[in-house]
């Protein structure tokens, strides 16, 4: 009698030990999606190997299904890889990896390739044009056709300039992947940000691109899986959970935008898709690509260290110049005199290109009408009542949210705690902006695209392609309009408010607000007519902000990187989050302290710094209070022996509270 073992799509932890019919013997492999008897009841599973043990009461496994909804091997690997790594059950790793709906019913027949391309959205007339490439491209392309040709396992960090013709290189690199047979997996932060990018590879390989993303209903989504696994698709285009992607014959990996936090999954099971991207071309024997204009500190520490083959752009392609970034000191009163909110270089430099038909990108990372709202008789604040974070104020109708749980109220017209009317607003965001434009710029139209604007399947699209077609001259947004946008109209950006986000309690604050500056600025000037940039802010001494006028990554990197040395933080050590959180506080205040008693008892204890535990800069979400303690240290192996032991133990039998594991954590809130 065979005997398997087999990961069961549950949350149970461990593998469950089944017999195999004879009859099922000649199509059950490692990776062979099942269906198995289960508690009283049955659920899928994947055939992890043939070492099944005789036990009382074994079942036989019910069904091998179709060889089309079986993992290729290097992904059954990379599942329980990350499922070790990331300390999650392999089953909740799978259920992740695997749509829902993948294993439901039977495989349809297949579809013709028209009906996808017919999906592609027409806002983007882009044709298959090749350019002649720079030599700079031609350098980073021979060195990717040296690592593609040699076989094996690279990584190549591909560091280039906003406009540089980063796509062009990940298109050339691609089409070497596939003429040698294989398969590619193109990685974006957002595929309704990433328009242009889907339709060059869409015109590049028509009928060829299987797109993955977290809008597509569970059908598309699963045809789209059911193309990959067959190796019908050459290039398969997704979000984060596009890792997972089941490619048989997987060459070459690329991850656009590679510093992104997006990538990083941040609830249920979490895990960094870059990261896996570049374990899975490892077990696949794959190049991995890493693009970036403002690549990571983490993956920088990899190139410095040279595991990583690092290729740069330093110019823009055409000879077009990088943009003419300037700083606005707003705590200059004489700049602002038609507005607060707006200087006077920065509506000097509006009104010039409008009456020149140019457009316009201004930019503040913050969304509704204002941050807060507050008494100026009693102080009182608007807060949240699940959560310990101030309402905002949304207005059309005026409306108090709380952007963490989406709690709503009537905006009120008095005090709540006093009833007085003297009642202050401060903390603009992009709605307050938008009136501020329609008051100073009454004949010129406004695209507004934030999380409150594109919450409609095509809103995305609408908006861009909207701008695109310059039907409008001024694109307002929060970060989405930082992204990867080539939209060679635009001459002009404007950081409405540069400061946001520097002083958020987290050690990636200036990485992220360098990061974000330095995108936004690089939409400026990417067409015949060079860019200007206006940066307001009331820090303009901070490095994060001076950093942004400066091309290239070098000097903000250098200095950072010897912050989180000197602090410990990553690169410079590797970073565990333990959170735990419950409704009520002094059970929580106690399981945290009982962990941190834990972690100082471990044998690994002086290996393993430790801070916390603490309550989090977010001390109350959904009524829960929150606690965490940090373990940091340059031994990975010992945060991994300690991280494990605390993690088994858990919260010592404290039912009501909850243990989140979380490592390599993007943020540390
Ligand atoms: P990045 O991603 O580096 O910001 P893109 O890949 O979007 O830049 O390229 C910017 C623009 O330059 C695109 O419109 C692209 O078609 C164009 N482009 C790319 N390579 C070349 C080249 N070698 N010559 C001329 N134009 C190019
Ligand atoms: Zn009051
Ligand atoms: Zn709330």
């Amino acid at each position: 009698m065979t005997l398997i073992r087999a990961v069961v799509l549950s949350p149970v932890p461990g593998l469950f030990h089944y017999s195999l019919p004879n009859e099922l013997q000649a199509v059950a492999r490692p990776g062979s999606r099942l269906r198995l008897p289960f508690g009283r009841s049955s659920r899928e599973g994947f055939l992890v190997d043939f070492k099944g043990e005789e036990k009382p009461g074994l079942k036989a496994v019910a069904e091998v299904l179709p060889e089309e909804l079986s993992l290729p091997p290097d992904l059954l690997e990379l599942t329980s890889w990350a499922a070790d790594y990331y300390f999650a059950p392999w089953g909740d790793v799978l259920m992740a990896a695997v749509p829902s709906g993948v294993g439901k019913g039977r495989a349809r027949k297949k579809k013709a390739p028209e009906e996808d391309e017919a999906r592609l959205r027409p806002d983007s007339p882009a044709p298959a044009s090749t350019h002649l490439p720079t030599d700079e491209q031609a350098a980073a392309i021979a060195a990717l056709d040296q690592a593609l040709a040699a076989g094996g396992y690279s990584t190549l960090l591909l560091e280039g300039v906003t406009g540089s013709g980063k796509t062009e290189v990940y298109l050339r690199a691609a089409e070497r992947a596939i003429q040698a047979g294989g398969q590619v997996l193109v990685l974006v932060p957002e595929i309704a940000l990433s328009p242009q990018l889907e339709t060059r590879f869409a015109s590049r390989f028509p009928g060829r691109v299987a797109v993955l993303h977290s809008r597509q209903t569970d059908r598309e989504r699963r045809e789209a899986w059911l193309r990959t696994r067959r190796g019908e698709a050459a290039v398969v285009l997704g979000v984060r959970a596009a890792v997972f992607a089941p490619l048989p014959n997987l060459k070459l990996v690329v991850v656009d935008e590679e510093h992104e936090p997006s990538y990083k999954q941040m609830e249920g099971f979490r895990y960094h898709a870059r990261d896996l991207a570049v374990k899975r071309a490892q077990l696949a024997g794959a190049v991995a690509l890493l693009g970036s204009a403002t690549p990571s500190l983490e993956s920088r520490a990899n190139a410095i260290r040279e595991r990583y083959q690092l290729l740069r752009l330093t110019r823009r392609v055409d000879s077009r110049p990088l943009p003419d970034v300037r700083l606005v000191d707003m705590r200059d009163r004489t700049v602002r005199q038609r507005s607060t909110l707006l200087s006077e270089p920065l509506l000097e430099a509006m009104e010039e290109k409008l009456g020149l038909g140019e457009q316009i990108i201004l930019f503040l990372n913050r969304r509704g009408f204002s941050s807060t709202m507050q008494c100026r008789a009693c102080g009182e604040i608007c807060k949240c009542p699940r959560c310990d974070v101030p309402l905002t104020v949304h207005r059309n109708p005026g409306e108090m949210r709380c952007h963490y749980c989406d709690f709503r109220m009537p905006e009120p017209t008095v005090c709540p705690a006093c009833q007085s009317i003297e009642i202050k607003l401060a903390g603009a965001g992009t709605q307050k902006v938008e009136s501020e434009l329609g008051r100073l710029f009454p004949d010129f139209p406004i695209v507004r695209m934030d999380l409150d604007t594109t919450r409609g399947r095509t809103s995305h699209a609408d908006l861009l392609g909207e701008f695109a077609d310059r039907r409008a001259q001024i694109l307002l947004g929060t970060q989405m309009v930082a992204k990867g946008h080539d939209f060679p109209g635009v001459t002009l950006v404007g950081v409405i408010l540069a400061d946001v986000g520097l002083y958020i309690p987290d050690f990636r604050a200036s990485e992220r607000t360098w990061q974000l500056l330095t995108q936004v600025s690089g939409r400026a000037g990417r067409g015949s007519q060079p860019g200007t940039v206006l940066l307001q802010t009331y820090f303009p001494d901070h490095p994060a902000v001076r950093a942004a006028l400066v091309t290239g990554s070098e000097a903000f990197a250098e200095l950072e990187l010897a912050e989180r040395t000197l602090f410990h933080y990553p690169p410079a050590v590797r970073l565990v989050s333990l959170r735990l959180s419950g409704k009520d506080e002094t059970e929580v205040r106690t399981a945290a302290e009982e962990i941190a008693g834990r972690a100082a008892a471990h044998p690994e204890a002086d290996k393993v710094g430790r801070l916390g535990p603490a309550p989090a800069a977010l001390a109350r979400l959904r009524n829960r209070f929150r606690y965490h303690l940090l373990l940091r240290s340059g031994d990975l192996r010992a945060l991994r022996a300690m991280t494990r032991d605390l993690a088994q133990a858990g919260t010592g039998g404290r039912r009501a509270v909850r243990l989140e594991v979380d490592v390599d954590p993007v943020e540390t809130l």
